[in-house]
């Protein structure tokens, strides 16, 4: 077996995972908390949650526990039969909206091709044939499986595996008008994201959300949320619809659903769920009684209203350290041009006065990590901060402190 090309900063050169990974990578070895340890000892403090994803941190004894019980029991059953954990689950979400049943997967990418395949077999079966188009928005991201990459505009994305799936237009995200214009009976279901999580942090306003849910009616097509990665508490509400008033027919869900296992949801209301029959979809693994067991657990924690005015009031307290910040680089080479984002999702936009954006983008990564800090990326040129939304003011500031020296060390090379 060849060695790997491992050095003193942690990262492996040249893995043997695939080139799309990039030729180094970070080799983590540990967690407790919001801070992480490579292999070589060095030690992080997490604003990137694994993508937003490690909700309640790292070296959680009570998930782990959950998890091995539930081992011991049974691991997998198929979708032939159903277990405890599955039904427990499946009650405690549908209870938190208009949804009368959960098609469980194993991502987000699923999760939102099953809520396309909905839309289409609403349309048909309800309006019959030519109502098949999806509208989707400029910068959203919804997954790299061909139908969800089918609605995730970003050129680069889809290039290398196009002709994708037909009937999909794209409208400019947060433009009322382009939207009343586009949206008509030929569609059968909309997309959206109310936080562009991966497209650069973009908010959707009041008036957007009320014209969506207006066309919904209109037209009766599907209104899907893609909360894969603002919902279960991300955003300071249990779905970031909620804070801009969309009121989806269907939400999808993942990352943090299962506390770091892969398991992703599919909420669905009466009127899609009565016109499905046995077979009309399906999957081996989503919703096993390991995954649905450790989200049924998490659920209890990130469904609790006191929990989600505790993210909003520390979201604000990072966005007003995100404000300083901006501020002290509101000039120079480097420039800090916007904060934007929502609760514990938050991201600084950032100008270079000359070079390549990418480039840049990926020296403030580096210097971050080399400071103790790991940030995420979101869109071209947004620094995205998604902390386990367990961490304390005191370690935000930490956080900021490290970004702030990262900054000053990638300036300095301009
Ligand atoms: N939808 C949104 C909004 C996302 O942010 C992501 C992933 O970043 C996905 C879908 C795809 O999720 P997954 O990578 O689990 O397939």
């Amino acid at each position: 077996m060849k060695t790997w090309n491992l050095d003193r900063e942690g990262i492996v050169h040249e893995p043997p995972l695939p080139r799309q990974y990039g030729t180094e990578l970070l080799v983590l070895k540990e967690g407790k908390g919001v801070y992480l340890w490579d292999v070589q000892g060095n030690k992080y403090l997490d604003f990137g949650s694994g993508i937003a994803v490690n909700a309640l941190g790292y070296g959680r004894e009570d998930i782990a526990r959950i998890a091995s019980d539930q081992m011991r029991r049974i691991v997998h059953t198929s979708n032939l039969y159903t277990t405890e954990p599955t039904l427990t689950l499946a009650s405690k979400l549908i209870a938190s909206g208009p949804f009368q049943a959960v098609h469980f997967g194993n991502s987000g990418t699923e999760a939102n091709e099953t809520a396309l395949k909905y839309a289409r077999l609403y349309a048909r079966r309800k309006r019959g044939e030519g109502h098949h188009a999806l509208l989707t928005f400029s910068h959203a991201f919804h997954g790299r499986t061909l139908g969800a990459l089918s609605v995730t505009p970003t050129e680069a994305y889809r290039e290398p595996f196009e002709p994708l799936l037909p009937g999909v237009e794209v409208c400019p995200y947060n433009d009322v008008e382009a939207l009343k214009k586009t949206v008509n009976d030929r569609f059968a279901g909309i997309i959206v994201e109310v936080v562009q999580g991966e497209g650069g942090l973009e908010v959707m306003s009041r008036e957007f959300a009320q014209a969506l849910n207006e066309l919904r009616d209109t037209f009766d097509l599907v209104l899907i949320a893609d909360e894969v990665q603002t919902g279960l508490g991300r955003t300071g509400y249990l779905y970031a619809s909620e804070a801009v008033g969309l009121l989806p027919d269907i939400i999808t869900l993942a990352k943090p659903l299962a506390g770091g296992l892969p398991l992703s949801a599919t909420l669905i209301p009466e009127k899609i769920n009565s016109l499905l029959k046995v077979g009309d979809h399906g999957t081996t693994f989503g919703g096993g009684p390991v995954t649905t067991a450790v989200a049924s657990y998490l659920w209890d924690t990130v469904s609790n209203p006191d929990f989600h005015k505790e993210v909003r009031e520390k979201g604000e307290f990072l966005e007003a350290e995100l404000e300083s910040l901006r501020k002290e680089w509101s000039s120079g080479a480097l420039l800090l041009s916007r904060v934007r984002g929502l609760g514990l999702l938050r991201g600084l936009e950032v100008e270079v006065e000359k070079g390549d954006m990418g480039e840049w983008m990926k020296k403030i990564l580096q210097a971050a990590r080399k400071e103790g800090v790991l940030v995420l990326r979101s869109g071209k040129n947004v620094i995205r901060i998604a902390p386990p939304l367990v961490i304390s003011r005191e370690e935000i500031r930490e956080g900021i402190e490290k970004l702030r020296r990262a900054l000053q060390s990638v300036a300095s090379q301009m």
